[in-house]
């Protein structure tokens, strides 16, 4: 096992700085009254949330069977990626690796920072090439490594993932946004194996919650604490949190939903092989498929006439579009058109 000095990744001027802890949160009180934050003494939502998400972390603490300071607590998990460039990339001198095709806020996040971003072409199954990655990871040496997996926009999990956490010399971030749909047991577990490890989940996906805007990442002490250290003080609105702490106590409703998305995928995989404008349907853990076409350009327009929107992924991907599963009587009408075209 490598030793890692988690210090020695980190941007300089971040070492330096301490996470914002409002005083209020940091202190139990009997029967305070608040007059240190100037906000209004009327109204329903007249006080900052919770700046350090206590509430909800001992919740997901209990949950994932993790210590609550292993847990930060992001704007979606979108923000935490940005966190995460932000404390290990030096703008203008380190790169981040992602795989290609892979989520695109990645190479975003990282292009807002200045950081270059380096792609890793996945093979022709959506996996990845461990020569290739071992070559790219000595020669260019990313601070940062996101691997997303089950993976946007392809859907197929990756193999054999200890592997890349093993065999790089910086930060890899496993992202599992869509985990609760796979059969893939989550990198939570090898946490405490692995120092260089950052697991993302997201409450936007099966947990049916993407406006509320509620992102996890999970990893040891040490990185939590620098990720808290460069976050906005109050990233998550005390509504939010309120809703997703009392959808952790209802977690079984969750499970039945994904239980109906899972049972949808399969029939709709069932019916878009007999249809005949489908080429090619990959194989996916997660709540989505990717969808080779005859004519891709054409299906998507037709489907848009329908109001059906879809993400179409040609050029990147060629005659590829990504559907999600929707409810139904939804995947019903997307399969009447397809069946039209
Ligand atoms: N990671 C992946 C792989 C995603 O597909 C998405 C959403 N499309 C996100 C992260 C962002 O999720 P959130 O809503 O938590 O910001």
């Amino acid at each position: 096992m490598k030793e890692f000095n988690i210090k020695d990744l980190v941007r300089k001027n971040i070492l330096e700085l301490q996470p914002y802890v409002s005083f209020r949160d940091n202190n139990t009180f009997e029967n305070p009254v608040f007059l240190d934050a100037n906000e209004s003494a009327f109204g329903e939502c007249n006080r900052y949330p919770d700046s350090t998400q206590k509430e909800l972390k001992e919740k997901l603490a209990a949950l994932k069977n993790v210590l609550a300071e292993q847990i930060a607590v992001g704007n979606g998990s979108d923000e935490l990626i940005d966190l995460i460039v932000k404390v290990f990339c030096e703008p203008k001198k380190d790169a981040i690796l992602m795989m290609n095709p892979s989520f695109a806020m990645y190479g975003f996040y990282a292009s807002v920072n200045e950081n270059k971003v380096i792609k890793l072409n996945l093979d022709e199954n959506f996996g990845i090439d461990k020569e290739e990655f071992l070559k790219i990871s000595n020669e260019e040496k990313p601070k940062v490594f996101f691997l997303c997996s089950p993976n946007n926009p392809t859907g197929n999990s990756i193999e054999d993932i200890e592997f890349y956490i093993q065999n790089f010399d910086g930060i890899v971030v496993v992202d599992e946004a869509y985990i609760e749909f796979s059969e893939q047991t989550s990198c939570i577990e090898l946490l405490e194996k692995y120092p260089n490890l950052i697991v993302l989940q997201t409450f936007s996906k099966a947990w049916g919650m993407a406006g509320a805007r509620v992102g996890i990442a999970y990893a040891l002490q040490e990185i939590i604490k620098l990720i808290n250290t460069v976050k906005s003080p109050y990233n998550v609105n005390s509504l939010s949190l309120n809703k997703i702490m009392q959808l952790i106590n209802y977690k079984n409703i969750i499970e039945e939903n994904i239980k109906n998305t899972l049972s949808e995928i399969s029939r709709l995989k069932h019916e878009l092989l007999n249809i005949e404008c489908v080429k090619r349907v990959f194989p996916t853990d997660a709540n989505f498929f990717l969808i080779e076409f005859n004519n891709a350009e054409n299906v998507y327009q037709e489907l848009l006439k329908n109001e059906i929107l879809t993400s179409k992924r040609s050029p990147q991907i060629p005659d590829c579009i990504r559907i999600n599963v929707g409810k139904r009587e939804e995947n019903n009408k997307l399969i009447n058109v397809l069946k039209s075209i």
